[in-house]
């Protein structure tokens, strides 16, 4: 017997066919032995919509509000799902994130898990019923209704996972595991049987949607056991493992993009000491991650300053620099949501010297521009324009030997 949380992406319970299948799984689960907690994500597209109706009616709307709205595509499934698995013959009962209570901090829309007592959920699955809880969702220091940020059921799934104990961390998605690249957009990606908790952290982090980053980060802490797995065929999927249990370690394990930031250049700064924090130092105040970042020298003593921010924040952060212009003294704000962040990402990186000069190239032969680079001990990230996303990626998937032999393609 063991203890398994199973949580279910939105397109796994995105009609009620689907929910019906879900719940035939988990009563698989639960009838070879094991204790059960189910999370669900909202049905596919629906958080889009319900995030569309908060910018929509404002873009800089509050994201207290913001989180109310949002968090209810998680209640619709969870109670959609209980009543499933109750029609099924099994024992469930729906949670949402402050029932749990999924204790976060206070930053709406992005808030970090702080706390999950898993003693009521212990218990009810030692009694025998199911507990399906809203992913995505918890509960702020202010008793307020607070969300984890996009792809958030994932990171609900792995905290229960860590806080009833469980055995494994069963992912369910519309993919069978996690490939060398995103399988929709190069057919011949390779699916990874293992992949390291270092390496998907940084795959995550540069947009492969697959896992959500601070699930991997939290995985990672409280060593859950993370699979990652179709719920649509039965088939092995892919494990998240510490480094040393993976055998063979390619130079580049693999590529990923995101279409999720938005370029943002000041015009003729002052170039003097403090000039960064000045720009930053907002920023990071309004809750703006920043990305990205490289400053180009004037010979007149002024330098442009060009770096990235989530789209969804773009708003906010352009509001924030234009309240603060006469203290940074810029002569001009640019903004270009149209650009797209590769990445390539591999442990072997730190033992092998020209690495990114192969990624340069292969973009240089295709006649893809660099806009902006970043680097770190196991990644490379190049900012190009999005109408080069798939060429680039794919390029990229074939220059570093990771297409999978001609016939044994995923899709
Ligand atoms: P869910 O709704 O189940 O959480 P997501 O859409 O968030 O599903 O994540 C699954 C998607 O991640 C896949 O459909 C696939 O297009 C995308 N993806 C991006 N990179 C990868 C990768 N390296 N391996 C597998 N899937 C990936
Ligand atoms: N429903 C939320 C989203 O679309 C959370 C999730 O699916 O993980 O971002
Ligand atoms: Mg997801």
């Amino acid at each position: 017997m063991a203890r398994i949380v199973m949580k279910f992406g939105g397109t796994s319970v995105a009609d009620l066919d689907r929910i019906r299948n879900v719940a035939r799984r988990v009563k698989r689960e639960v009838e070879a032995g094991n204790e059960v907690a189910v999370v669900v994500s909202a049905m596919s597209g629906v958080t889009n919509q319900l995030v569309k109706y908060c910018t929509d009616l404002s873009p800089l709307h509050d994201a207290r509000e913001y989180d109310v709205v949002v968090a209810t595509g998680e209640q619709v499934t969870t109670g959609l799902t209980a009543i499933a698995l109750q029609a099924e013959g099994v024992d469930a009962r729906s949670w949402q994130g402050w029932q749990v209570p999924v204790r976060t901090d206070g930053a709406h829309g992005k808030a970090r898990v702080e706390e999950i007592d898993g003693s009521a959920l212990i218990e009810r699955m030692k009694a025998g019923q199911v507990p399906v809880i809203a992913g995505f969702q918890g509960i702020g220091p202010r008793e307020r209704i607070t969300t984890l940020g996009r792809g958030g059921s994932d990171l609900s799934a792995v905290a229960v996972a860590a806080a009833v104990k469980a055995d494994r961390c069963d992912i369910y998605t519309d993919v069978d595991g996690i490939y060398t690249t995103d399988p929709r957009i190069v057919p011949r990606a390779r699916k990874l049987e293992r992949v390291s908790f270092e390496e998907m952290l940084e795959l995550a982090s540069v947009g492969a949607k697959v896992l959500q980053t601070r699930s991997v980060e939290l995985a990672m802490k409280q060593k859950v056991r993370v699979q990652v797995l179709s719920s649509f065929e039965d088939k092995p999927g892919s494990l998240v493992v510490d480094e040393d249990e993976i055998v063979e370690q390619p130079v580049v394990t693999g590529v990923a993009y995101s279409r999720d930031e938005a370029k943002i250049t000041l015009r003729r700064l002052p170039d003097k000491p403090g000039i960064a924090a000045h720009v930053f130092g907002p920023l990071s105040a309004a809750n703006v991650n920043v990305d990205m970042i490289v400053q180009n020298l004037g010979a007149d003593g002024t330098t442009d300053m060009t770096f990235t921010v989530g789209k969804t924040d773009l708003p906010r952060a352009r509001e924030t620099l234009e309240n603060a212009r006469s203290s940074i003294g810029f002569d001009a704000i640019l903004t270009d949501p149209e650009v797209a962040k590769i990445s390539i990402v591999g442990i072997g990186m730190r033992s092998h010297a020209g690495v990114a000069a192969t990624m340069f190239n292969t973009l240089a032969e295709k006649g893809i521009n660099i806009q902006v680079i970043s680097t770190s001990e196991i990644k490379t990230s190049v900012l190009i324009g999005v109408e080069y996303t798939e060429l680039a990626v794919r390029a990229l998937h074939t220059a570093y030997g990771l297409d999978a032999p001609a016939g044994k393609a995923s899709a």
